[in-house]
């Protein structure tokens, strides 16, 4: 159980858990538009069909690919043109990001109380480039991402990143909880290997309805507040 400092850890997703997503995506829209100008596409234009791909799901793997078929590409020019795009995806670095309100504050307090670790999905370098741009990198005892252990495969529910950050923590998997604001990943990932866990429901995916009986609260505040009263009070 989480307990103390040695007794357990409290696991917590980065994207709409900490900070909104939304803000990161309307820049990298605009750096992925404006890569494609050189490409000979109209910036707009292709500005808006991305924003159209990205609200059906963000992290589908193909948004560049089915934003170039739905601009009207042939299956040759969306080869062509993938790889740059992609790339100027991969490479945005916002200027600056700022975490939900409140959430620096919660690191803070959870951080003093109990061992704390970041599990998150995504291209390894953006997620670390994100982490430290949002000043919260010294909160954690350990950060896994996912896509490092072997690829898309490896994120959540799939609960090889967890035991990779157990193992990193000497500690069982068993003693973690996590907190995060999605259902089919964060709280499928809980629910699959027996431990407690806090949804957040904000974010991309906040209308998504949580499964009877998990907890959840509106924000990370209100989680870390919540781990404090119930699960770390002595
Ligand atoms: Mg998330």
């Amino acid at each position: 159980m989480v307990g103390s400092r040695s007794g357990g850890v409290v696991v917590v997703d980065l994207d709409d858990t900490l900070y909104a997503q939304r803000s990161f995506l309307v820049g990298a829209i605009g750096a992925v538009a404006e890569r494609a100008t050189s490409l000979g596409f109209d910036r707009n234009t292709f500005a808006d069909a991305f924003t159209s791909v990205l609200k059906r799901g963000s992290d589908t793997g193909k948004t560049i690919d089915d934003t170039l078929e739905a601009l009207g590409c042939s299956s040759n020019d969306v080869l062509t043109a993938r790889g740059p795009l992609v790339e100027a995806f991969i490479n945005f670095r916002p200027l600056s990001m700022s975490c939900y309100d409140g959430v620096i504050e919660s690191l803070d307090a959870l951080s003093r109380r109990t061992l704390l670790a970041c599990l998150t999905d995504g291209n390894p370098d953006l997620q670390r480039a994100k982490l430290q741009s949002l000043g919260v990198a010294h909160y954690f005892d350990a950060v896994v991402i996912t896509d490092e252990l072997g690829g898309r495969s490896c994120r959540k529910p799939n609960p090889v990143g967890l035991e990779a950050l157990s193992r990193a923590l000497g500690l069982e998997v068993s003693e973690s909880l996590i907190i995060g604001d999605r259902v089919d990943k964060d709280v499928a990932l809980a629910q699959r290997v027996g431990v407690p866990v806090i949804r957040v429901r904000q974010g991309e995916y906040r209308d998504v309805p949580s499964p009877l009986g998990v907890a959840t609260v509106d924000n990370f505040p209100e989680a870390a507040a919540l781990v404090i009263a119930e699960f770390l009070a002595t």
